[in-house]
């Protein structure tokens, strides 16, 4: 089912197209953040909860100029200065994906050892930029998280460039790129990172078959005449979690289905690999005539415009470090992690790594260090432990998408379950619009399309809104999640979808969040529903959660729990 085919009035959603393509154009503020100028200038110290709605907050809130002293520093301990001995000849490609970083990067740092040039390249693929998700035609990549990775882009293309390389951007599909870089080079291998769903893994194999077709120049030496040497390799490398999957206790296959007994299986058995260290020079560079630019937010078929309130992302592997050091040395919140990590408002509850992470400008292993720096420098905690806990979480999901391959995509998930679910548009539209009539809800999907952002508290109540209350299919919520998230990545947001609804991998039947309770515990003033819904900012704090006739009337009851019931209940005590 594609939400945006003709086929649209069968859905009763002729408006589709145009209020999504609306949602997406009202988010930016390039002025404050063009590759060449410093995002500091747009830079608040408005507070979270502070009510003007031309206030967002950088994350990181650090100075342009203070990220890059913190991550020049932090580069440093990461490198190396004892130059290990280059052994290769010829040229070695690196194909950048989801590993947009220079840190902790062996796929770089394998394609260096083993040539005498290193040619980095990176492929706009308009399957990434201009696609749709796979059932309900939602743009593949939303304006945000496009705009999130040009500014990766732009500073590994610094990076690199730091270190006597540079990188190529090619408009065009890996599999017809990449071979002909190849050829135009006379390249050896083609080092990348491996991934493990079935459009990634597709990719691959498509470069994997052009680059047999692809014939080389027969080398002089002892490998002539050697048939092996005629065509290019991919050497594809583990690099995205924090455990190896070569460390792993057990088989993928065996993997256990649940979480709890992974974890400690892998915390018993297995230990964390060193972050790999990268020379400070990467250079000579390849003789490249045109290194082409970072594109602009317009040649990927969108636009530009103001994100007014919440968080704004910086991207870049700059501002992931930065956000490392802010986070666990400046502000000290590793320290407390552990008790603040369910909050919904600003920047401060819990790390927001994922978006770095996701795209790989920081590798969890770089994390790993830091937080093992921390504890023997600073504080070691049941918090210091627990962003390694969540960590192992994504970790989970990543081996979950080998062990069940496509399932995670069905709709009866790894589980196999067979649910009928409702696409009924309508509901679907009051979800993904914020207007459902609960504010919780509401103020949750309006965060995420204004910001691409969504706390992990958040991400829950509204997935089981969607599923339990609504009995929507989750693949609708997922693929819109997909659509928008900075942070999306399959396994992690097809996982945690999977979990949501029931069909994952989670030991407990029915994950149901009571909206009412929800929002007694994690928003009790309503200060995080009046940020996102100016209109409940008059109502008295007990009543933004629960505001009867002042709000929207729902569009469905609840499954569990009357909000009207706990409205009522809590007013009691208020008048006596
Ligand atoms: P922190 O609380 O600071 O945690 C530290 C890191 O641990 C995170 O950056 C993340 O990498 C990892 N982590 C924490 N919780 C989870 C989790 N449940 N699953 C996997 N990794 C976790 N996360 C994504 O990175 N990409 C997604 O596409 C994604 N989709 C989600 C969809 C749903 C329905 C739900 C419920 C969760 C989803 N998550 C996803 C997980 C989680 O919500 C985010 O990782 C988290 O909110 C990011 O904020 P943070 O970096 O401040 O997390």
């Amino acid at each position: 089912m594609n939400l945006f085919s003709p086929n649209l009035h069968k859905f009763n959603c002729i408006r589709l197209h145009s209020k999504t393509h609306l949602i997406f154009s009202c988010n930016f503020n390039l002025s404050s953040i063009t590759m060449n100028n410093s995002p500091s200038n747009s830079r608040t110290s408005t507070s979270a909860t502070q009510s003007e709605s031309s206030q967002h907050q950088m994350v990181p809130e650090l100075s342009y100029d203070e990220m890059i002293r913190i991550s020049e520093e932090t580069m440093k301990r990461y490198s190396s200065n004892s130059i290990p001995k280059r052994k290769g000849k010829g040229v070695g490609i690196v194909w950048f994906r989801n590993d947009l970083r220079v840190l902790d990067n062996e796929a770089l740092f394998r394609a260096w050892l083993s040539s005498e040039v290193v040619l980095p390249v990176y492929c706009v693929d308009p399957k990434i930029f201009n696609g749709t998700t796979h059932h309900f035609g939602f743009p593949k990549t939303g304006a945000l998280r496009m705009l999130f990775l040009i500014e990766c882009l732009d500073d590994l293309k610094k990076k690199l460039m730091q270190r006597g390389l540079n990188l190529l951007i090619q408009h065009g599909k890996p599999e017809e790129v990449i071979p002909s870089l190849v050829k135009a080079y006379g390249a050896h291998t083609v080092y990348a990172h491996k991934e493990t769903c079935s459009e990634e893994l597709d990719v691959e194999r498509l470069v994997k078959t052009h680059l047999l077709e692809v014939k080389l120049p027969v080398k002089t030496g002892p490998v002539k005449n050697q048939s092996a040497t005629n065509s290019a390799k991919l050497e594809l490398i583990w690099g995205s979690t924090m455990y190896h999957l070569d460390d792993l206790p057990f088989d993928c296959s065996n993997l256990p289905d649940v979480y709890t007994q992974f974890r400690k299986s892998v915390e018993s058995k297995s230990s964390v690999r060193s972050c790999i260290k990268i020379p400070t020079s990467l250079g000579p560079p390849p003789d490249v005539e045109d290194w082409g630019s970072v594109p602009a937010i317009s040649e990927l078929g969108s636009h530009e415009e103001k994100i007014r309130k919440g968080m704004r992302f910086v991207g870049g592997e700059t501002a992931a470090l930065t956000r490392v050091h802010e986070y666990f040395w400046k502000k000290d919140l590793l320290r407390v992690y552990k008790e603040t990590r369910n909050g919904m408002l600003g920047p401060d509850y819990s790390t927001k790594f994922s978006p770095w992470l996701a795209s790989g400008s920081i590798s969890p292993r770089v994390i790993y260090e830091e937080v093992k720096r921390y504890e023997k420098e600073r504080h070691s905690n049941d918090s210091t432990y627990w962003v390694l806990f969540e960590l192992i979480w994504r970790d989970y999901f990543r081996f979950i998408s080998i062990k069940y391959g496509n399932h995670l995509f069905h709709p009866g998930g790894p589980r196999k379950l067979k649910y009928t679910w409702s696409q009924d548009v309508g509901l679907f539209e009051a979800w993904r619009d914020g207007r459902t009539g609960y504010p919780l809800i509401d103020a949750n999907m309006k965060e995420l399309s204004a910001t691409g952002f969504m706390s992990n508290r958040g991400r829950q109540i509204v997935c089981s809104f969607l599923v339990r209350d609504m009995g929507i299919d989750w693949r609708m919520g997922a693929e819109w999640f997909e659509t928008c998230l900075l942070d999306y990545d399959p396994c992690s947001n097809y996982g945690n979808w999977t979990y949501g609804a029931g069909v994952g991998n989670d030991p407990r039947e029915d994950r149901y969040f009571s909206i009412p309770k929800q929002a007694k515990n994690y928003d009790p003033e309503g200060e995080y529903v009046a940020y996102w819904l100016p209109e409940l900012r008059s109502l008295p704090k007990d009543k933004r959660n629960f505001p009867g006739h002042f709000y929207i009337k729902p569009v469905v009851s609840l499954k569990h729990g009357n909000v009207n019931q706990t409205f009522a209940k809590n007013r009691v005590p208020r008048r006596r």
